[in-house]
């Protein structure tokens, strides 16, 4: 993948950016999607935000190969405080993590998001602790996207400033891939459903303490809301 040969999940998180709109990817490695949003002429200006010396060199290195230093500045930062308050940031991307890192990141500096209007987030587990952030920060979701590029499948979330409340089963699997049920969406959790009854067997077999009996009866919970939204 260069900035010029975007993966297909990058592209998807892409897709949602608005036209002309100015965007700070935060945790943006190669800064290869600020890149390639600008020379698709999608976005006007863009903050790439890196908290790792070595990624954050890389990512200079290509807008400079790029000849986009102009248009992508490229920040040494932690999270959102990439974006300063002159910057008239809209839009912000956060891609490749866990979802719980993410959540995290739009927490710790929420100041930072006045004056976004749109966040666009790839979680690559946990997608969960990102739409319990939204739902107690006023942010609801407006789009959800799901996607399987070399066996792995990704969840891309797009919010928007909102107040919305969510069930239990829309929390944890997302509202609107839930009512689209697409043969992607359906492979994910049968596989999530494998995987939680392999840890409750393994859990019954072994652990008897209190905080495993309770992990436990979390696990079937989840478990059973799972069978039943996939046999529904
Ligand atoms: N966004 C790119 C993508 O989706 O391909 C890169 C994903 S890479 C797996 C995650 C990047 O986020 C790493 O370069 C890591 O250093 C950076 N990162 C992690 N936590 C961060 C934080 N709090 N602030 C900024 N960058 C962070």
């Amino acid at each position: 993948m260069n900035a010029k040969n975007l993966s297909e999940r990058l592209r998807l998180v892409a897709s949602f950016a608005e036209q002309g709109t100015v965007l700070a990817d935060i945790g943006s490695d190669h800064a290869y999607l600020p890149c390639w949003l600008i020379q698709q002429g999608q976005i006007s200006r863009a903050i790439a935000g890196e908290v790792v010396k070595g990624p954050f060199e890389s990512a200079k290195r290509n807008v400079a190969k790029e000849g986009l230093t102009d248009k992508v500045v490229v920040r040494l930062e932690n999270g959102l405080q990439a974006i300063y308050p002159d910057d008239g940031v809209e839009t912000v991307t956060i891609a490749g993590m866990g979802g719980s890192l993410i959540a995290s990141i739009l927490e710790n500096d929420a100041d930072r998001l006045t004056g976004v209007k749109r966040i666009i987030v790839q979680p690559n587990i946990h997608a969960k602790a990102i739409r319990v952030w939204a739902v107690s920060n006023s942010w609801k979701i407006l789009n959800e996207a799901i996607l399987k590029e070399d066996h792995k499948i990704y969840e891309v979330l797009v919010l928007e400033r909102g107040d919305q409340s969510y069930h239990p089963e829309e929390l944890l699997m997302g509202p609107l891939l839930l009512r689209q049920r697409s043969a992607v969406f359906q492979e994910k959790w049968q596989g999530e459903l494998n995987e939680i009854s392999r840890v409750i067997n393994v859990l019954t077999q072994s652990a008897q303490s209190e905080e495993a009996k309770s992990k436990r009866k979390q696990l079937s919970d989840t478990r059973d809301m799972i069978e039943r939204v996939l046999k529904s």
